[in-house]
């Protein structure tokens, strides 16, 4: 293909969305798990090289013939794995139309249409995660780069206090930053933690209790110099949050920069009957979420929000003959995020917002959460054991004996009505549920409630 004219593209593009109907549309038929049929098929793939130009369909076709059975039916109402969205309707057709602009979003002189709805998504953003009005966000590819972003602010903020410039002298010979943890923290802040120079060791963990929060008295009583407490929205088997007035209160008092992970659990701030849960997420510093988890935009896209948009600035600036000056035609994404040249995330996430608007938004949190609920009576009403309070939209049940518990993923499964992840909790292994999904409806829910029943009574023929 030479030309981006309609002659030439009408046939592929309405042949690839073709395909994508009809993966869509039978999504809900498949087994959520590949069959072994399908994954023995990946073969097909271990092509040479070609050695010169096919046709696009061609590629197309094969893509969709050998690979659409060969994924996860993560996009449907039945799977309840670790913690995965789907993709709205909205997202995924304004993700089309993004892909055909194909904009840089570096800078608003190479989009400014990028620039625009960075500047509407991250207002509303803000609004609806009640955030101070000040807060700038950063979309980046996920939670995980959320928390490198945040916490590399969190960094050079507290050494610039101590008269520290760590972008330009680096880590050696710095002042010590004393940094503090949950016990339950995501493994991608102590990941973080270590990427940027901080340590995955070389940190002080504060005990949690039963459900995973953080347990504030037990934070150190005094420390001197540069500190950073990391507090938790949404642990990823509970789905528990941690205290964070009593967290700030002690950040306050240490001049300490206080930093959420809320992946998911941010979230909840959209509910009003969740704010017992999200009190005192405002006094942080600097928050990390997700897009393609709760809010179901597709992958990927994470954001990390900044109390102050110099915080972002100090870290992320970068310097470059090219590189227009700051010439007050919007947010420059590429000084005050690690990346330069990215794709506009922040169009999913409008088209997201826009089509669910707030109600929608909570709606969303509320029948995941009341899914979670229904899941959690009917798996108990089973036999399992639930071990977490439900406050969200996680659920963590546990069979007689671990050898019951293993057995049960695995019929589970198996089965493919379904899918549910292992987790380990308290040194023991359990099954985890996240219902996260839009898609899950209340079908759904009794369809997958019964399979893990049944998967329950066929790995254990001899149990009652
Ligand atoms: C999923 C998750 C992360 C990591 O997010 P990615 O988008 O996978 O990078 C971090 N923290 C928590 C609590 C999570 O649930």
């Amino acid at each position: 293909m030479s030309r981006l004219d309609r002659h030439t593209l009408e046939p592929l593009l309405r042949d690839s969305t073709e395909r994508a109907l009809t993966y869509l549309a039978t999504l809900d038929e498949r087994p959520v798990g590949p069959t072994a049929e399908a994954l023995g098929a990946l073969g097909a793939f271990d092509e040479v090289l070609p050695d010169g130009p096919g046709d696009p369909r061609a590629t197309v076709e094969l893509l969709d013939r050998v690979g659409s059975p060969a994924t996860v039916a993560s996009n449907g109402g039945r799977y309840f794995g670790f913690v995965i969205g789907g993709a709205l309707p909205a997202a995924m057709a304004s993700s089309w139309v993004a892909t055909a602009w194909d904009q840089n979003s570096a800078l608003p002189v190479m989009s400014p249409v990028a620039a625009k709805l960075h500047q509407v998504t991250t207002r509303w953003l803000v609004e609806l995660l009640r955030l101070p009005p000040a807060t700038t966000a950063v979309f980046v590819t996920g939670a995980s780069m959320a928390n490198v972003t945040a916490l590399t602010a969190a960094r050079d903020a507290q050494l610039a206090r101590a008269g520290w410039d760590v972008q330009a002298e680096g880590l050696f010979g710095a002042p010590e930053i004393t940094v503090v943890v949950g016990e339950k923290a995501h493994s991608t802040v102590v990941k973080a933690l270590g990427v940027i120079g901080l340590g995955r060791n070389r940190v002080v963990t504060i005990p949690a209790d039963d459900q995973g929060r953080l347990q504030p008295h037990l934070l150190p009583a005094k420390v001197q110099g540069p500190a950073i407490v990391c507090a938790q929205a949404g642990e990823v088997n509970t789905g528990a949050f941690d205290p964070f007035n009593a967290i700030a209160e002690w950040a306050r008092s240490n001049d300490a920069w206080l930093h959420v992970d809320g992946a998911f659990g941010l979230w909840a701030a959209v509910d009003p009957t969740r704010q017992h849960l999200t009190a005192g997420l405002d006094r942080a510093d600097s928050w990390a979420t997700d897009g393609h988890k709760w809010l179901n935009v597709g992958y990927d896209c994470g954001i990390a929000f900044a109390r102050r948009p110099e915080d972002l600035r100090r870290s992320f600036a970068s310097t470059a003959g090219y590189l227009p000056p700051d010439d007050g035609r919007g947010f420059e994404v590429m000084h005050h995020s690690p990346a330069a040249s990215q794709r506009a995330r922040q169009i999913e996430v409008w088209a997201a917002l826009r089509s669910l608007g707030r109600a929608g938004v909570t709606d969303l949190v509320q029948r995941t959460c009341r899914y979670a609920e229904t899941m959690a009576a009917g798996l108990d009403h089973a036999g399992l054991h639930v071990l977490n309070q439900v406050v969200l939209n996680q659920v963590l049940v546990r069979d007689e004996t671990d050898e019951a518990t293993r057995a049960l993923v695995e019929a589970v499964q198996a089965d493919g009505t379904c899918w549910c992840g292992p987790t380990t909790w308290g040194g023991r292994p359990a099954m985890r549920i996240s219902v996260s999904g839009w898609a899950t409806d209340e079908a759904d829910v009794v369809a997958s409630v019964r399979a893990i029943t049944a998967a329950r009574h066929a790995a254990r023929p001899h149990a009652g």
